[in-house]
């Protein structure tokens, strides 16, 4: 069954991501399992270099304990790329060991669902919803 991704969630974190794409930079954030569907929550990126991520580690926390009390849990993280959905080397080389990582393409204005595991990116279906 493919993951699920609320539409709602999607097309503001596109609009932001082409907006800061003009700037060479990127947005951030995690991913939430809650049985149902995956959530989309943007963490500060902390990277202060251009075309790059550095999730904020407080915000990841602050994601994290509320997960907690809800019984949710992270299981990966996003983010926007200037041109392709595909996990760049370094993407996957600073990923654990199977979690997703979802991009979005600002360029095509697509995502990419991905499974990071061995040091290899598998690619997985998802649906907008
Ligand atoms: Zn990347």
């Amino acid at each position: 069954m493919p993951f699920r991704i609320l539409a709602k969630e999607i097309r503001p974190l596109m609009r932001k991501a082409v907006r800061l794409s003009r700037e060479h930079r990127e947005i951030c954030g995690v991913i939430v399992e809650n049985g149902y569907f995956l959530h989309l929550i943007e963490v500060r990126n902390k990277s202060k270099c251009p075309g790059s991520f550095w999730l904020h580690f407080g915000d990841v926390n602050r994601v994290d304990n509320a997960c907690q009390r809800l019984g949710n849990t992270i299981v990966g993280t996003f983010h926007s790329h200037i041109i392709g959905a595909e996990p760049s080397r370094p993407d996957i080389a600073g990923a654990d060991h199977g979690q997703l990582m979802l991009i979005l393409d600002t360029c095509w204005r697509e995502i990419g669902l991905w499974r990071i595991r061995e040091a290899r990116a598998y690619r997985l279906k998802h649906q907008l919803i």
